[in-house]
């Protein structure tokens, strides 16, 4: 006989994640087959920023997707997931400035070539630390395609996109007003400004009409811009205002002569009803100004700071220095009439918080409108689907409002835009290579536009630019589109949206067939996790404590769609104890099991054993269906209940006498069973299902390429099912008569039981001797009714009357004094407490939280004492 495989006593999730990282990336199980002629199952990964590290978002946003990946492998589709990063320009320059910072030095001392090395060096060194903390997680991606979103053969797609929307008039170079973030000294597009109620001031500033005494009050929040501004405006059919039709204002402080004009889209209700008109610096006034024909004059540069055409007096101040000074000097001058709070929406840098400046420069933008209306049809056709389903909804509308979307930045890091200009001739070059001459005059003087293209227009590209377009591979043919993409709301404009618009385009097809996009990641409060609020929960950390498979499963078993998650750390100390439970199951089996040829006849199975096939036959089909609808906390939960509370806490203790008695059945019941479990198990918890599964007899070298259990109706066994739930039923209200008089767990008892039908008595006769062991007694009677003159302790359970004679099982005088003085002691406690909330001080001054404990507390406590009452008469006798 062979030697039993025995796993160590305790589980230590490091050890076995360390090793089978390893093993699975050393193997390859995950590089996916271009030839392989099993079904195709394909996802990319969202890439995370090269900057990064792993935080809850992300192990939430690579988790989920694993769980599918490995369960549609286990199945046996072909599964391609694609790993990468992204380049992520913002996010670099901040790092590395800040660095260049420590050191007095700025990017523009260093030049653009030197801060690209930097860059890279940066990337080379760091980059890796996002993509080995995605390996910690277990993610089942195939690294063989890795990809980088400025890889050499990616910057070409986008180069190819850049120039084909070009050329079919779809980019454009244009003189707009954009947001420009001072800080980062790029401009951004509109939904990377995000607007926030800030609360601010409004001045209300006297402009003097030329050759009278009179003014006109105009009302501004930045009284800076008014350097640069070319018109006063009112509203046409505003009266308070018709004297001063077709007269002119004097810009205080500067002198300069301001036509006032009237334009129907001033708001009369807002201020004084006139307002100052400044074309450069304002999105409003930007239209006005276009329509009258107004100068516009830039007084704020793109780092926030005034400009020559500001005055000297004011060149080179702070955009908000500038304000203060500007305000001081009114008021000597006496040209402020009042300054209210005021709030109101200011746009705000998503990357870096700054108060945005509307900017006037020439940018290029992607004329997006063309794009959105084939991205909004295959929605509405239902050939991408969202999960849950109203996310649909928020996705319509942006792409009803869709604006113009500006891709030029002001940074380094990134693809360089493909645009050429000659010195000469001022012609426009865009290229996928760069020009030697320009092609109108022949002119070698050109130069490349120094901007580089937002990181979300490479990004757009992603499901298909990894897979080798504009080349028409092997892997485009095979793997596009998509299945499956899981990702976060907030990204649904940035990323997903355009993803479609661009596949749609260039790719000649959908990116991915459904979009789940999960919730966000709170504490248990429900609170947003911040630094400030100092409530983050960190993955790396949660790892380190209670193993990698402890957080899947906790995230899986919260992810309810349309809810947010509210984690906890007990969730995952739960977890780690189900991990501990699998553990010690698991070694218990082993430890009866000596790898002998496992082997189920049908007459040899006991009724435990049909039971317990049953059940995990309509567990394996439940939970086939739950991942089926993206329903993982549903599976998660499925499959805890049933490995814990059905598997451990029955089955095993079920077949302990058939494993005496060597039941080769009920043996194979056992393992084969287990082995069962640990396949469901996989996908959520891949490690430990690993170790375990490697030490039972298996085909195949890894868990991860084993069969996924599905239903099978043979094995389906409705009777044995509801028998065992009597059964268990019965063994409950026992194990209950024993908990509530406290009988030692070792002392055997007997048991009376009065059931009217006679079938349930062959039931309890056939399996009496699991129902002794279970309760541990040595006699199980059918009796028709119990005399009167014993003692008994008492319970009922599916109509079935249960009595334990007390005789040599509990010194009943003993048990009567001890049950009197619980009593006393609930009864006790009730009227303090009721006092309590009788009390009307208390009930005001108590946080509610208390109060309704309080009362809860009470509630537990009368039922208790109906339940001693009861346990008392029936011992007594009348
Ligand atoms: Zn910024
Ligand atoms: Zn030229």
């Amino acid at each position: 006989m062979n030697k039993p495989l025995i796993l160590p006593k305790v589980y230590s999730p490091k050890e076995v994640e360390d090793k089978w990282i390893k093993f699975w990336e050393e193997k390859k199980l995950y590089v996916a087959d271009v030839n392989s002629k099993n079904p195709k199952f394909s996802m990319v990964l969202p890439p995370p920023n090269v900057t990064g590290t792993l935080h809850m978002g992300h192990a939430l946003c690579f988790t989920l997707p694993d769980i599918i990946a490995r369960w549609r492998r286990m199945q046996g589709y072909n599964v391609m997931w694609l790993p990468g990063t992204d380049h992520a320009s913002i996010a670099v320059h901040n790092v590395i400035e800040k660095e260049l910072g420590k050191k007095g030095i700025s990017r523009k001392d260093l030049g653009r070539e030197k801060f690209l090395e930097i860059a890279w060096e940066w990337k080379d060194k760091y980059g890796r630390l996002i993509v080995n903390q995605l390996k910690k997680l277990g993610a089942s991606l195939d690294w063989s395609r890795e990809r980088f979103t400025l890889d050499e053969s990616f910057s070409k797609a986008v180069r190819k996109v850049f120039v084909d929307l070009y050329k079919s008039g779809l980019i454009y170079r244009g003189y707009y007003l954009v947001n420009r973030c001072p800080r980062c000294e790029t401009v951004l597009s509109d939904i990377e400004v995000i607007h926030k109620e800030t609360k601010s001031k409004l001045y209300y500033i006297k402009y003097p009409i030329m050759d009278s005494d009179e003014f006109i009050i105009v009302a501004t929040t930045r009284p800076e811009t008014m350097l640069g501004d070319t018109a006063v405006a009112i509203h046409p059919k505003d009266k308070r205002y018709y004297k001063f039709k077709n007269k002119k204002a004097i810009l205080p402080l500067v002198g300069r002569i301001l036509p006032i004009i009237e334009d129907k889209s001033i708001d009369m209700e807002f201020g004084t009803g006139a307002v100052k008109v400044t074309p450069a610096h304002d999105p409003v006034d930007f239209e006005i100004g276009k329509k009258h024909n107004l100068q516009q004059i830039i007084v704020i540069d793109g780092g926030g700071r005034m400009t020559e055409k500001a005055g000297d007096e004011f060149k080179g101040l702070d955009r908000l220095e500038c304000r203060k000074k500007i305000v001081e000097k009114l008021q000597e001058k006496g040209l402020i009439q009042k300054i209210e709070d005021y709030i109101h929406n200011v746009g705000h840098c998503y990357r870096c918080d700054t108060i945005i400046e509307p900017y006037l420069s020439w940018q290029w933008f992607v004329k997006i409108k063309p794009l959105a209306e084939k991205a909004i049809k295959v929605v509405k056709q239902g050939k991408i689907k969202f999960i849950p389903p109203n996310w649909a909804k928020t996705y319509f509308e942006w792409m009803y409002n869709i604006h113009d979307w500006c891709i030029s930045r002001q940074l380094w890091w990134g693809h360089r835009i493909p645009a050429w200009y000659c010195s000469k001739c001022g012609e426009i070059i865009v290229e996928m290579e760069a020009p030697n001459t320009c092609p109108k005059c022949t002119s070698s003087e050109i130069h490349q536009d120094e901007d580089i293209l937002d990181t979300w227009f490479s990004s757009a590209l992603w499901p298909f630019a990894t897979m080798g377009w504009p080349e028409k591979t092997p892997d485009l043919k095979k793997f596009y589109p998509t299945d499956l993409l899981v990702t976060g709301f907030d990204i649904i404009f940035f990323w997903v949206a355009r993803m479609i618009m661009m596949g749609l385009r260039f790719a000649e097809n959908i990116p991915f067939r459904e979009v789940f996009i999960n919730g966000l990641v709170r504490d248990f409060r429900r609170q947003k996790m911040s630094k400030s609020k100092g409530n983050i929960i960190d993955p790396l950390e949660m790892i380190k404590k209670y193993g990698t498979d402890a957080l899947r499963f906790t995230l899986a078993a919260l992810a309810v769609p349309r809810m947010d998650i509210s984690l906890s750390e007990e969730r995952m100390a739960g977890y780690r104890a189900f991990a501990n439970k699998i553990w010690n199951a698991s070694r218990f089996v082993l430890m009866n099991y000596n790898q002998e040829k496992l082997e189920i006849k049908q007459e040899e199975l006991t009724f435990p054993d049909r039971w317990i096939r049953s059940r995990f036959n309509q567990i394996a089909k439940e939970i086939n269906q739950s991942l089926r609808e993206y329903k993982f906390y549903e599976a998660a939960e499925k499959i805890y209940h049933f490995t814990w509370h059905e598997f451990c806490d029955w089955y095993i203790e079920l077949v302990k006498p058939n494993l005496k008695k060597h039941n080769k059945t009920s043996l194979s019941v056992l393992v084969k069973t287990l082995d069962g479990i640990l396949r469901i198990l996989h996908p959520f918890m891949p490690f430990i299902t690993e170790e375990i599964w490697q030490k039972l007899p298996h085909e195949g070298i890894s868990i991860s390429l084993a069969p996924f259990p599905k239903f099978d109706s043979s094995l389906e066994d409705k009777e044995a099912e509801e028998k065992m739930e009597k059964l268990k039923k019965l063994i409950i209200a026992i194990r209950t008569i024993r908990a509530e008089h406290q009988i030692e767990p070792k002392k055997k008892i007997e048991v009376w039981i009065n059931i009217p039908e006679e079938k349930s008595k062959s039931l309890i006769k056939n399996n009496i001797e699991y129902i002794k062991t279970l309760i541990n007694a040595e006699k199980i009677e059918f009796k028709t009714e119990f005399p009167s003159e014993e003692r008994f302790l008492r319970n009922i359970t599916n109509n079935w009357e249960i009595a334990i004679p007390i005789k040599g099982v509990l010194n009943w005088k003993k048990e009567i004094s001890r049950i009197r003085r619980e009593i006393e002691k609930t009864e006790d406690e009730i009227s303090k407490l009721e006092i309590r909330l009788n009390n009307p001080k208390f009930i005001e001054k108590a946080p509610s939280e208390i109060v309704a404990q309080t009362e809860e507390r009470l509630i537990e406590l009368k039922e208790k004492l109906l339940k001693l009452k009861k346990n008392l008469s029936d011992i007594s006798i009348s």
